[in-house]
């Protein structure tokens, strides 16, 4: 086989064909679509996905079978009928009218090859490895996965038209939680704006010239001001910096991100948000705790036991009412008062307790007791900020599923 000659086509507002009415054919015409090629679909009958794309007032359907003639005035020409005859007739059509053509029964007789692709942002990877095509899939999969998380850092030329925003959910604190998205943002950024209880890890790989400001809220000690943080945000976009706000958690699950997004918008800041693995759910899950159980808990409350902040206690009495497991944040320091409150409105003093500090950290520690003798056992222990505190009957599987898989080790 001699070398192939790779080229990028223009093919917006070009007619292109696409012979055959099944799945290859529809994952053919939406690649054109994607290009913004006008696509004659010529087919007898159309799959589910290729009858939801001939909606589209860029494509035409001709229902009927191909027919010598059908290529007239198209740039490009893909078969894909599943009758080896017929594609081969378009293939022969094609090439007597001089127009390239596409098989996707026999690439051995194609005159030309779809690559494997992937886009992220604005970079395209089309890869062809020999008459591999699982094999070029597997390349170009590696490929966009390394853009995708920065690891393969493509830093896109600065744009004219100023900063921007993203608010970065980080998760609980493994570096690996991070959604692919955070990362390439947090790979792309002159700006870090940090808290403290962000996955620090991912500092680390930051560029030299990125700037970290530590924004530092703990439970005590804030470096900057909550309107110092929003002030900031704004200042360094509008200066048309790439500014990523990197929070602990889902940025919207007591981070304060909505404030932030809504100081930007009211700046006419772009801003995007970017979710985040919520401690509330991760940190439960990695010590072995499902936040809902089958037959256990069919549902579960998150709260916040950090009620200085707004001033406001929560509604005990209806927290004590409502069925399922009750997840608390920023509850170590208000433990006993949470437990005391939770007792007199009535539950059970032998519902089962779990507090984990550090979740998915490599220090990550559970202690677990009863609303009964948690605060004794908490103190003894000295268990510290930050953690997460559940409250229910799924505790108890984190026991079970630990047992199990000591038999099964042993
Ligand atoms: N937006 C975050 C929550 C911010 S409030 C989220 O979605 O996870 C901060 C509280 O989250 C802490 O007081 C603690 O209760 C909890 N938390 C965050 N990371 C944690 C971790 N790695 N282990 C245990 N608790 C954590």
């Amino acid at each position: 086989m001699s070398p192939r000659y790779p080229l990028v086509l223009d093919v917006s507002g070009l007619r292109t064909v696409v012979v055959g009415g099944g799945p290859v054919a529809a994952r053919r015409t939406r690649g054109l679509l994607d290009a913004d090629a006008t696509v004659l679909v010529i087919a007898p009958e159309l799959c589910e996905d290729l009858a939801v794309l001939v909606s589209d007032p860029r494509v035409t359907w001709l229902a009927r079978a191909y027919a010598t003639g059908d290529l007239a005035g198209a740039w490009l020409a893909q078969t894909a009928t599943g009758d080896l005859e017929t594609d081969a007739q378009v293939a022969a059509d094609a090439e007597a009218a001089g127009i390239w053509c596409v098989r996707a029964d026999d690439a051995s007789h194609s005159a030309a090859w779809t690559p494997a692709t992937a886009r992220v942002d604005d970079v395209t990877v089309a890869v062809s490895a020999g008459r591999d095509p699982r094999r070029a899939r597997a390349i170009k999969d590696r490929i966009a996965v390394q853009l995708e998380t920065g690891e393969l850092p493509v830093r896109r030329r600065r744009r004219d038209h100023g900063g921007h925003v993203a608010l970065v959910g980080g998760g609980p604190g493994d570096p690996g939680l991070i959604t692919a998205r955070g990362r390439r943002l947090l790979a792309d950024a002159d700006v870090v704006v940090v808290d403290r209880l962000a996955p620090r890890a991912l500092l680390a790989e930051l560029d030299a010239d990125v700037e970290v400001i530590e924004a530092g809220k703990g439970p005590r000690a804030h470096t900057l001001t909550q309107s110092e943080i929003n002030d900031l945000l704004v200042e360094r976009a509008l200066a048309g910096q790439r500014v990523v706000r990197l929070k602990g958690g889902d940025p919207f699950v007591f981070g304060r991100g909505a404030e932030e997004a809504l100081v930007c918008a009211e700046a006419g800041v772009p801003c995007e948000v970017v979710p985040g693995v919520t401690s509330a759910v991760a940190v439960p899950g990695y010590a072995g705790i499902p936040v809902t159980h089958r037959g256990v808990a069919r549902q579960f409350t998150v709260i916040s036991a950090h009620h200085a902040r707004d001033g406001a206690e929560p509604d005990w009495s209806s927290l004590a009412a409502i069925e399922g497991t009750l997840v608390f944040l920023m509850g170590v320091g208000q433990l006993a008062g949470l437990v005391d409150s939770l007792l007199e409105q009535g539950r059970p003093p032998a519902t089962p307790v779990a507090i984990v500090e550090r979740g998915t950290l490599p220090d990550q520690r559970t202690t677990t007791g009863t609303l009964e003798t948690i605060v004794a056992i908490a103190t003894a222990h000295e268990v510290r900020s930050p953690a997460v505190i559940i409250v229910g009957e799924v505790v108890t599987v984190a026991a079970e599923l630990a047992k199990l898989r000591g038999r099964s080790l042993g």
